[in-house]
């Protein structure tokens, strides 16, 4: 049923990332793509992960009316891990779902994408986290025993640092280099003392590379609701977009379950990435 719908491209750390694609039962090297023509025809309708068919997700939130207001996957903690409350037995939606979901090892880190941001992640994610928004480096901060925790010193660190990424600068080039590990220090003054314990001692730093020839000018971002026939030629990949030529970028996780033809042109043997 998935099996014709958009989706995040798996990502793999190389000297230069490494995205694949699966769709239509195929799985496509997309950085053997780049300088050549693509194309994403979208049929018109989409799929929410519980399987329901529709012309559009609900507040275009990539879920249906009843996953949006029920699933444990779309409730507010997911989006804000402050409001985690699992590891007091205390249900948001679904109790054992949640338990499962946020009584696990997760991670804080800092991460320079579009200049410094402090995030979160769950047990071996990091490095997919980090590729998947574009960061250009990253280290980790604090190992914490549930994802309650690592909300609570993400929020104590938003009075210094981004908690989001700034996609439009992300995706205009490659961030100047940053002292990742003196920025770590400095932060790490600002944990609360409850969670001191938990600060991390391994100040290894993770450099990224993405496939890009030419990075756009003025962005313009093209979203398939509107340009449900998309063609271009793919001038790089970075986090989930796929850069096309005249400036135009694709989002390809904002379009995950839109059911859709994906084509190129024959990839050649010799690929630049
Ligand atoms: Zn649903």
């Amino acid at each position: 049923m998935f099996r014709d719908t958009l989706k995040k491209m798996d990502a793999e750390l190389k000297d230069c990332v490494q995205y694949k694609l699966d769709i239509h039962g195929e799985v496509h090297q997309m950085n053997s793509y780049i300088g050549k023509t693509l194309k994403i025809n979208w049929a018109g309708f989409v799929i929410c992960c519980c399987g329901k068919k529709m012309d559009a997700f609900y507040r275009s939130s990539g879920y249906c009316y009843k996953c949006y207001w029920e699933s444990p996957l779309a409730s507010q903690s997911i989006f804000k891990p402050e409001l985690c409350t699992a590891h007091l037995g205390i249900e948001e939606r679904d109790l054992e779902w949640e338990k499962k979901f946020q009584l696990a090892p997760h991670y804080v880190y800092l991460a320079n994408s579009s200049g410094i941001k402090v995030g979160i992640t769950r047990g071996s994610q990091g490095i997919v986290r980090w590729m998947d928004q574009g960061a250009s480096q990253a280290i980790l901060l604090a190992e914490v025993p549930n994802r309650r925790f690592s909300g609570d010193i993400e929020i104590a660190l938003k009075h210094f640092v981004a908690d989001v990424t700034n996609w439009r600068k992300m995706l205009s080039g490659v961030p100047a280099s940053v002292d990742l590990v003196r920025i770590k220090q400095e932060l790490a003054v600002h944990v609360p003392a409850a969670f001191k314990q938990y600060i991390l001692a391994d100040n290894t730093v993770t450099e990224i590379k993405y496939p890009v020839i030419k990075y756009p000018n003025k962005i313009k971002s093209v979203k398939l609701e509107r340009t449900p026939n998309l063609a271009g030629k793919l001038l790089g990949i970075k986090g989930q977009y796929l850069l096309f030529d005249n400036d135009r970028v694709f989002n390809m996780r904002s379009h995950e379950g839109f059911v859709s033809e994906f084509s190129t042109e024959q990839a050649s043997q010799v690929s630049l990435f």
